[in-house]
This record gives C-alpha cells, sequence and structure tokens, in this order.
C-alpha cells in the first residue's frame, strides 16, 4: 500500500565530480531493484548535473533545504521556483538546521507551505534531542514538532515525514526498530488526527539515524516504517545499495 522508500542525504559532502561518480555508481544496482522508490539528495551545487546524469533514471532526486520566499532580495538563499522542474522531493526541518541555523517549527512549517505549493513535497524532519529522549519526552517532542511544522498546511498530499532522533544521528547508536515503530505509530497517529484516517494510513514515515546495511532490516522489518533518510551511509555506493536492496527483499515479500 505505501511504497517503501530510502533516502540518501549527502549532506555538506561531495563537490560536482565526486556528487557525479557517486550516482554513477550507483545506478546500475538501484535501477535493477524494483519495489522501493529511491532519492539522492545532494548539495545545491550538484543538483542540475546529478538530475542530468539521473535522465531516463528510476532514482528521484532532493534538495536538502529550502528558502519559503519565492523570489528577491534574500542573499544566499535557494527559492521553491528554483527548484521546481529540477527536484522531485525537499529536505526540511532537518536536525542540523533546526540546531545549528535556528530553524524553528514555524519557519519549516512556512517551507513546508511553499514547498507544497509548487508542487515538491517535503521529506519533513522531526525528532528529539538526548536530553529530551533521557527525560522520556520523546511523544510530547515529536508531537510538538509536527504540529507546529503543519501550522497551516491544510492538505498535505505527497508529504514524506521522517523520525530522526538527534541522539542517533552521525552517531553510531541507532535507535532500536522497537522504539522507533514505537514513535512513528505515535506520528502517524497525529497525521491521522490532523488530516484524517487516510491520511494517517497513506503518509509515508521513514526512520533517520544511523542506518547502515548492517540495521536496516530491523528497521523495514517493522510495520509503521516504510524505509529510512540515510546519512553517512548514503555517501559509500556498496552500502547504500545493500540498504535499497534488503529494504526490497523484506518489504515486498
Ligand atoms: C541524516 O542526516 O538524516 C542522518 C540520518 O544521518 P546518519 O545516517 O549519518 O545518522
Amino acid at each position: 500500500m505505501r511504497t517503501p522508500f530510502i533516502a540518501g542525504n549527502w549532506k555538506m559532502n561531495t563537490n560536482l565530480s565526486e556528487a557525479l561518480k557517486l550516482v554513477g555508481e550507483l545506478k546500475p544496482h538501484v535501477e535493477s531493484i524494483t519495489g522501493v522508490e529511491v532519492a539522492v539528495c545532494p548539495p545545491f551545487v550538484s543538483l542540475a548535473a546529478v538530475r542530468q546524469a539521473l535522465t531516463g533514471s528510476s532514482i528521484k532526486l532532493g534538495a536538502q533545504n529550502m528558502y519559503f520566499e519565492e523570489k528577491g532580495a534574500f542573499t544566499g538563499e535557494v527559492s521553491p521556483l528554483m527548484l521546481a522542474g529540477l527536484c522531485d522531493y525537499v529536505i526540511l526541518g532537518h536536525s542540523e538546521r533546526r540546531q545549528y541555523f535556528g530553524e524553528t517549527s514555524e519557519l519549516v512549517s512556512r517551507k513546508v507551505r511553499a514547498a507544497l505549493k509548487v508542487g515538491i513535497p517535503p521529506i519533513l524532519c522531526i525528532g528529539e534531542n538526548l536530553g529530551e529522549f533521557e527525560a522520556g519526552k520523546t511523544a510530547e517532542i515529536v508531537t510538538g514538532q509536527l504540529t507546529g511544522s503543519l501550522l497551516g498546511v491544510e492538505a498535505a498530499e505527497g508529504l514524506v515525514i521522517a523520525y530522526e532522533p538527534v541522539w542517533a544521528i552521525g552517531t553510531g547508536r541507532a535507535a532500536t526498530g522497537q522504539q522507533a515503530n514505537a514513535v512513528i505509530s505515535l506520528i502517524r497517529q497525529n497525521a491521522a488526527r490532523i488530516y484524517g484516517q487516510a491520511f494517517g494510513r497513506e503518509v509515508r514515515i521513514l526512520y533517520g539515524g544511523s542506518v547502515t546495511a548492517d540495521n536496516i532490516a530491523e528497521f523495514v522489518g517493522q510495520p509503521d516504517i516504510d524505509g529510512a533518510l540515510v546519512g553517512g551511509a548514503s555517501l559509500k555506493a556498496e552500502q547504500f545499495v545493500a540498504i535499497v536492496k534488503q529494504t526490497a527483499r523484506l518489504k515486498n515479500q
């Protein structure tokens, strides 16, 4: 019912030639795997070239961020209109944006509205930090971020949500499959509360945080987890392909 989805967040890694090399390595392997949607999210400067390299490919392209204004005096920002027609997805509200660039859920909600307006489905990231996790506040934080990031978003067709506990990102300390599934099931209930039961059943929710080829099975083996947003391991073609392969095997049996 929900197509499994694996997205690679390359973060601030790869120059143009490295990005093209990586996508060239991924293409033949990923394209031969069926039943899983796959996206790569390179840095802005490589988007156009990677798009070109992906001509005719089943691999989708995502951006890692975006501003909400359509144009104007916003030096250094990239607008939704610049990404429309270029990208299939845009990652919004990543914890690194929230943590290092002061992005609030209110700002993220403006970006979500702007992306949906130009027809780019956001991959909306939410997740608690270590202190919040240890204080048992995961449900409260994640619910608050979801509601706040969807403020004023009347319809969220195509939205993908990524539950990424901050303590698991880039740390090598992944959540357990059961932990992640419990939080994701709560997120699904909240999505259903906001947009209705059908939306709750259909919205794809990914897990992110130190996913590798060694632990992906633990996550995609869970009923509410539809795939993964992969950081570090998406920079190694062999690892990323193995993650996609295992997802296809486990979700389509
Ligand atoms: C991410 O950047 O979204 C992420 C989950 O990173 P990593 O897989 O490296 O933890």
